[in-house]
């Protein structure tokens, strides 16, 4: 069998690649081993994003009586009917990819592909072995949960977060092992349902790698909840006790003892590189990914990689655009991958989400900056919310105002955070911001407020 491309993983950064270069006329063959959709629609950004909003609307309504509303009777999750409502969502998202890989005329193969040479992909199908020649071929096959090498991890009851988008039953008591981004949403998400939650996190901050200020916003969110924090500690092993699991947990003033029922690990991802013929084809692999330069190829001409496997930035956004930039390459167009406007979201209650430098970063690499805050407090929209714990930060070149990053704890922060990336894309300046003018009561205006803070005149704050 002949194609033009070859694309080996069909998530968020296989199939947008299959998409544009069906577009682009090139005939495209995908080959999935799994589920198209890949991590992000089957068990990673939209079903996490359906509990989220399963745990949102129940804090709203048992907060109804703060919005003036009285319940008559109590509302409780039902959490065979969350599953089913997020299955619903996932089914109907991967059918619609599906569907426009059709109309696309894009091949899909079942199995599981390897390279034999660097023209051709084997791949092990359940109606026997097939190859395929390409004149291309993009590497997209994604991560998995990394494990913690610990005593005890692999007891029942040590779950990923894959395991934990599909649980039987709710846990009375869930230990989550690590306080990125992942495990602060499970913690949102099995908080809002009723399970005690404790995160146990290694740094000195939750979101580590996000500007810090933002972790202790969200843990003190977190603390206004039930869900129990450890930082600087580290879990150190894992015993059965009872119906549960025991953790030995190493912090600052000693070692202590947490029970749960659970125990979530939630420490990164590791690249899906092993076994797909690398090495003898003579691409050069990474403990962290496959290296590719910003026309996202490898040390092999014509052969591509994109997304997770590269060990770049884990995101869905980043794998997408990292697919259509490989195809355009391929196929003589020229594209390179930037990632100056990537954003960060964090879909907590309330949201973080961040674009461009951290202030550490921003310090490091400019002489002179400027930060320019706007606490929630003062937006009025935040306030008929009924949330206002959050605040916009706006990081900006000294002299010239130029935007170096945008972070927000905002309701809607996800949404909001795209101003920063335009902004950036177009090396606009903290005057540029305050320019625009912003809707009245919008939590947008909170972005011109702190823009104008970082000039030292923000209006609806105190001199
Ligand atoms: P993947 O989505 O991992 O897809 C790779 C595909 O390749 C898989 O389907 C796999 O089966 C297939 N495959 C692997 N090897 C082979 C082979 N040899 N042959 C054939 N097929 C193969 N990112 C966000 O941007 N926003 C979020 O809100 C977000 N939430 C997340 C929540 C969770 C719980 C998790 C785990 C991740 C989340 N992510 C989020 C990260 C996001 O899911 C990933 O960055 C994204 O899925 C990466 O896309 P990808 O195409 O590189 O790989």
């Amino acid at each position: 069998m002949q194609t033009q491309i070859a694309i080996l993983g069909a998530g968020p950064g296989g199939y947008v690649a299959a998409l544009r270069a069906a577009q682009l006329g090139a005939r495209v063959t995908m080959i999935e081993d799994n589920a198209v959709g890949g991590v992000c629609l089957n068990v990673g950004c939209i079903p996490t994003k359906a509990l989220l909003r399963s745990a949102e609307v129940l804090r709203t309504a048992q907060n109804a009586k703060n919005y003036g509303l009285r319940l008559t009777g109590t509302v409780e999750p039902d959490w065979p009917a969350i599953l089913k409502r997020k299955e619903r969502i996932v089914r109907r998202l991967v059918s619609g990819v599906v569907a426009l890989l059709r109309a696309a005329e894009v091949q899909v193969v079942e199995g599981r592909g390897r390279l034999v040479d660097p023209n051709t992909v084997e791949v092990v199908t359940p109606e026997g072995l097939r190859r395929l020649q390409a004149q291309h071929i993009i590497l997209a096959t994604g991560s998995r949960p990394a494990q913690l090498p610990l005593p005890g991890s692999n007891l029942p009851g040590v779950i990923d977060s894959t395991a934990a988008l599909s649980l039987q039953e709710l846990p009375a008591r869930l230990l989550i092992i690590g306080g990125g981004v992942i495990g602060v949403e499970f913690a949102d998400i099995f908080d809002a349902f009723g399970v005690r939650v404790t995160i146990v996190e290694m740094l000195d901050r939750l979101l580590p790698l996000m500007d810090a200020e933002l972790g202790p916003t969200v843990e003190r969110n977190l603390h206004r909840r039930r869900v129990k924090t450890y930082l600087s500690s580290r879990v150190t092993r894992l015993d059965e006790v009872g119906n549960g699991l025991l953790a030995t947990v190493a912090t600052e003033n000693g070692e202590l003892a947490i029970e749960a029922d659970l125990v979530l690990v939630a420490v990164g991802r590791r690249p899906n590189i092993e076994d797909l013929g690398l090495e003898a084809v003579g691409v050069r692999v990474e403990r962290t990914g496959i290296p590719v330069d910003q026309r996202m190829e490898t040390n092999m001409p014509g052969i591509y990689a994109v997304g997770d496997v590269t060990g770049g930035m884990q995101l869905a956004h980043v794998a997408s655009l990292g697919g259509e930039v490989a195809v355009e390459n391929a196929l003589g167009h020229g594209n390179s991958l930037s990632l100056k406007t990537v954003p960060a979201c964090v879909y907590t209650d309330p949201e973080v989400a961040s674009v461009g430098l951290t202030e550490e970063q921003a310090r490091q690499t400019h002489p002179e900056i400027r930060v320019g805050r706007f606490p929630l407090l003062a937006s009025g929209k935040a306030l008929t919310y009924g949330d206002n714990s959050g605040f916009i930060k706006v990081i900006s070149k000294g002299r010239s105002g130029e935007l170096l990053g945008l972070h927000i704890i905002a309701p809607h922060a996800s949404d909001l955070i795209h101003e920063g990336g335009l902004a950036l894309a177009l090396d606009a300046t903290t005057e540029d911001l305050a320019k625009t003018v912003h809707g009245h009561p919008t939590l947008g205006e909170a972005i011109r407020e702190a823009a104008l803070a970082a000039r030292g005149a923000a209006i609806h704050l105190p001199s």
